[in-house]
């Protein structure tokens, strides 16, 4: 198939993106790296009056380092956020997880801040900025607004993104030293969407017991989902099997997950119990080798 008609503006400045946004009137879409977008014009499933082309914008496109946080520029490509030296020592859990997304050639063009503003509850990123407590800016006609990811993702590919705003930057809070990560995730091929990934970022404090734990699940509901229930549950105790299995079972207990084409929801909830105990076992073999080092 081929896209309906549509005019495309490549924005100069932010505030003439959220011009034609407004014009627009809700018709347009913004347009990033196109790796989501591009298809669904040509299925026909999205049908906007106007593209709104980020790409000029180069002031998206940055890493900062800002003492407790990150901050990263909502038109930063995913491979540049994957091979970042600042993002690799202070948020380990993201290039972790990014390097699950499609291929090389689509995290190239593709952005973060359209991975998120995407907001597909299977995607990797939007789990990340759940587990990590991140918060999104949003650009819209009244000014900035700052959004918590808790918030954020409201539904299947739905935020609180509204129709005129631009997801400008995501600001995440820098990980204390000693944080470890494991990210496990099924997939039918190499370069498919997950099933269920789940993630995970944890410390141990010097007598072996979990002194933080930070669990989010992709596509298990439709929306990202923090497992919050299992963090409680695994704060303060040595990571021993019986906890990593209650862990894992209260996962499963939290998800939520639609049936589709690729699986029914039993098998899905079932991945989540088998990827919670593997994200376990890998994180905690993962603690225990950089305490004793
Ligand atoms: C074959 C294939 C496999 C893939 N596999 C995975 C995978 O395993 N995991 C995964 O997470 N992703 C996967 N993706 C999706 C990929 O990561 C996309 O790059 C990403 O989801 C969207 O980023 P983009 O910059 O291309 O956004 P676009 O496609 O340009 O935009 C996506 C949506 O977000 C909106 N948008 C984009 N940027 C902004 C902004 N700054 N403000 C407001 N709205 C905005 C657009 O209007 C559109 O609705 C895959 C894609 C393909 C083609």
């Amino acid at each position: 198939m081929k896209p309906a008609p549509f005019g495309h503006v490549r924005a100069s400045t932010l505030d003439q993106a959220v011009e034609t946004l407004v014009a627009e009137d809700g018709d347009a879409k913004v347009l990033a790296g196109g790796q989501s977008l591009v298809p669904l014009l040509a299925m026909r499933l999205a049908q906007p009056t106007t593209l709104v082309d980020l790409g000029g914008l180069r002031e998206l496109d940055y890493i900062r380092d800002e003492g407790d946080h990150v901050e990263i520029g909502a038109m930063t490509r995913s491979r540049a956020v994957e091979t970042s030296p600042l993002v690799a020592t202070a948020l380990p859990l993201l290039p972790a997880a990014l390097r699950h997304v499609g291929h090389v050639t689509i995290r190239n063009r593709g952005t973060l801040g359209g991975s998120v503003a995407h907001a597909d509850p299977a995607a990797e990123a939007p789990s990340v900025l759940r587990a990590l407590d991140a918060e999104i800016i949003a650009t819209g006609p009244g000014g900035r607004r700052t959004i918590a990811a808790a918030d954020f993702f409201q539904g299947f590919l739905f935020s609180a993104l509204e129709p005129d705003e631009i997801l400008t930057a995501i600001r995440i809070p820098r990980q204390p030293a000693g944080t470890v990560v494991a990210v496990e995730e099924f997939a039918r091929r190499h370069g498919d969407f997950a099933l269920v990934a789940v993630l995970g970022a944890a410390r141990l404090d010097p007598s072996g017991e979990i002194a933080e734990v930070r669990l989010s699940v992709a596509g298990a509901a439709n929306t990202p989902l923090r497992a919050d229930a299992a963090e409680r549950l695994l704060t303060g105790q040595a990571p021993t099997p019986d906890v990593i299995a209650a862990a894992a079972t209260a996962v499963a207990e939290a998800t939520d997950p639609a049936a589709d084409i690729h699986a029914p929801a039993e098998y899905r909830r079932h991945l989540a119990a088998v990827l919670t105990r593997r994200c376990l076992h890998r994180l905690f073999a993962h603690a225990e080798r950089s305490a004793a080092a």
